[in-house]
């Protein structure tokens, strides 16, 4: 049991293919594994021998450099309500400068926000790079400048980059992810491999996803097709819809057939390895364990502009949700208790060795392409 799981747990986290995903997907949502005490127990000694350790984890810092965003995704709060904001330059540089001490190698540089609709996003990256940490972002690609990005590879660390793209048709793209047009992001992004092309090396990791809803659903295979043969792509990824903690109310109209990452009621909900692994720094400063949040923004865990980033990682906030998750009372919590995140435990070398780092966005939750 022990080995097969840990089997499945490695196939789901190391870009297997979409069968296997699938297969390994559906028997971790399953209240036939959720259930199983021995799973639980193993689970839960994985997790408690991580915690013993929480001294020594470092998190993976994601900076919500803007909150704003130019497009209104109908799987998205921002297509329900009004959520803007940008960081201030002292409070980004500040943020940088702890996660550089704090040892960190590399940050995200987007949470629920269009990256390239904030004016200085460029300056950030020289500040970012200027610390040698690298980056990774997620991006709509409507805004994608050649200047911009050439600029991007030539200070290299970019490592990734996730192209949320929920649609393949003009009809279905332009009724998810208005008031974007399909043809110019296709094109934006299309040019974006030609032009990571030209700087042999500095290419980073290049991910399309989508969210697989009702108006895509037909689309979906030649959607994957297309993006597999685009020469640079990386990894093309159909994920879950979630409901952002029940903030999005188009969520609640879903039949109970939508695939959403939800595991069915009354399954067993495992400690949630984001308390391990990340922390989110919203635009105004107030921090998250994870990004479930960022569309409701009710489970904050300090504010980086009173206290440090390492004190919010240590403090009794986060280690009070910890304890509560390692001591498998999770479904108790107010906000974790209705999360539909229920991702298996990844026996992470990153977080055994106390290095609690990603930049591929597979392993804490993420905004779009968290499957
Ligand atoms: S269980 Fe859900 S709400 Fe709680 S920390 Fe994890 S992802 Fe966030």
């Amino acid at each position: 049991m022990k080995s097969i799981v840990r089997k499945l747990i490695i196939r789901v986290h190391s870009g297997s293919g979409p069968l296997v995903r699938a297969i390994a997907k559906k028997v971790f949502k399953s209240g036939w594994l959720l259930n199983n005490r021995i799973y639980q127990i193993f689970i839960l000694g994985r997790v408690a021998r991580v915690d013993e350790r929480r001294h020594l984890l470092k998190p993976f810092i994601n900076i919500e450099t803007i909150l704003t965003c130019n497009a209104r995704c109908v799987m998205c709060v921002h297509g329900e309500q009004s959520m803007i904001g940008v960081m201030d330059d002292e409070l980004f540089r500040s943020v940088v400068d702890q996660a550089a001490n704090m040892g960190a190698k590399s940050v995200g540089l987007s949470i629920y926000g269009e990256p390239f609709a904030d004016k200085k996003f460029i300056e950030r990256v020289e500040y970012v790079r200027g610390h040698g940490l690298s980056y990774g972002l997620f991006s709509n690609g409507s805004l994608l400048r050649r200047d911009k990005i050439e600029r991007m590879l030539d200070l290299g660390g970019f490592e990734s980059i996730n192209f949320s793209v929920n649609g393949f048709t003009k009809e279905s793209y332009e009724r998810i992810m208005p008031p974007l047009n399909r043809e110019k992001v296709y094109g934006n992004i299309n040019d974006f491999l030609g032009w990571c092309r030209a700087h042999p090396g500095k290419k980073p990791f290049v991910r399309v996803s989508c969210v697989g809803l009702e108006e895509n659903r037909a689309e979906r295979r030649d959607y994957v097709k297309y993006w597999q043969s685009r020469p640079g792509v990386d990894h093309v990824l159909i994920a879950d819809q979630g409901d952002w903690l029940g903030e999005l109310e188009a969520a609640k109209k879903l039949d109970e057939n939508a695939a959403t990452r939800g595991v069915a009621n009354n399954n067993w909900l495992s400690p949630c390895q984001s308390l391990w692994s990340s922390l989110f720094v919203y635009y105004d400063g107030r921090v998250s364990p994870c990004c479930e949040d960022a569309g409701s923004r009710n489970l904050i865990i300090g504010d980086c502009r009173e206290q440090s980033l390492l004190d919010i990682w240590t403090g009794a906030a986060i280690g009070g949700l910890r304890d509560q998750h390692r001591g498998n009372q999770r479904h108790c919590h107010d906000i974790c208790g209705k999360c539909q995140w229920n991702q298996p435990w990844i026996k992470s070398p990153e977080i055994e060795s106390g290095e609690s780092a990603e930049s591929g966005g597979e392993v804490s939750p993420v905004p779009v392409a968290a499957e």
